[in-house]
């Protein structure tokens, strides 16, 4: 089943007597289940890109469905409401808490969300457990490595159980060796069928996808499966 089809999405940004066009006629179709990279050169319009599939902009024409319903049409509640529940992100700065401990920084979401108060605990327990710190709970984020808080973010956005996670160039403040951890939790995350969409500039990255989206000057000019990269040389 399409979990996101965009039809003709344009996306325009109107400043002083000038006009951006950041999208052009932009068609896309994800499945539930595909891990998906987005690249493209600085400006080419990634993060635009990213804001309307998360659902954080609206586009200037052109149509959005997400699990088969028309977006577009929805109010800004509505949006708020899928955006908590269904969608997680992932950012290239952690966005931590600081004084906080892992496993609340890992609950927090869930403070907006409809679940009852006394399954926070383990829910929250089990998203850690899925990037393998259960034995960092008491942690506070200046105790972590880099790697290491960018798991709890990513611990955090699997929180809520989403539809989908979106990491945007979740491995830029990393080494490439963290970060070539960050990116095996995702493709665990991945093979234990979560959703995943990911914007990065690095073709390394990018390869632990199975598909590559390239974008240029606000088009989508490849759309391609990812070459398979033997196991081996991902570690
Ligand atoms: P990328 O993430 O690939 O670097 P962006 O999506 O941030 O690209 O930007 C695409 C184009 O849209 C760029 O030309 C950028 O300057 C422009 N742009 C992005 N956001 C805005 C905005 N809020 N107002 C005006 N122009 C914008
Ligand atoms: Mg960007």
């Amino acid at each position: 089943m399409a979990l996101i089809e965009l039809r003709d999405i344009q996306k325009v940004f109107y400043g002083e007597g000038t006009e951006t066009i950041a999208l052009r006629n932009i068609q896309l179709t994800v499945d539930k289940g595909e891990f998906l990279s987005i690249m493209g050169p600085s400006g080419s319009g990634k993060s635009t890109l990213l804001h309307i599939l998360g659902l954080l902009d609206r586009p200037t024409s052109g149509t959005y469905r997400f699990e088969e319903q028309d977006t577009t049409t929805f109010s800004e509640e509505q949006l708020a409401v899928i955006r908590n529940e269904h969608i997680g992100f992932v950012f290239q700065a952690f966005h931590l808490l600081p004084r906080t401990t892992v496993l609340e920084n890992v609950m927090l979401p869930l403070a907006y969300s409809r679940r009852p108060k006394r399954e926070h605990r383990a829910l929250a327990e089990r998203a850690l457990k899925q990037v393998e710190l259960s034995h960092r709970l008491k942690h506070v984020p200046s105790q972590l490595s880099g790697g290491e808080k960018q798991r709890v973010a990513i611990a955090r956005a699997l929180v809520n159980e989403p539809t989908l996670v979106f990491a945007d160039e979740p491995t830029g403040n990393l080494d490439s060796k963290t970060g070539a951890a960050v990116m095996t939790a995702l493709d665990t995350l991945h093979q234990q069928g979560q959703t995943i969409i990911l914007i990065t500039h690095e073709t390394s990255t990018a390869e632990y996808a199975e598909r590559i989206v390239q974008l240029k000057d606000g088009l989508i000019v490849s759309d391609a499966p990812a070459p398979k990269t033997p196991e081996l040389y991902k570690k």
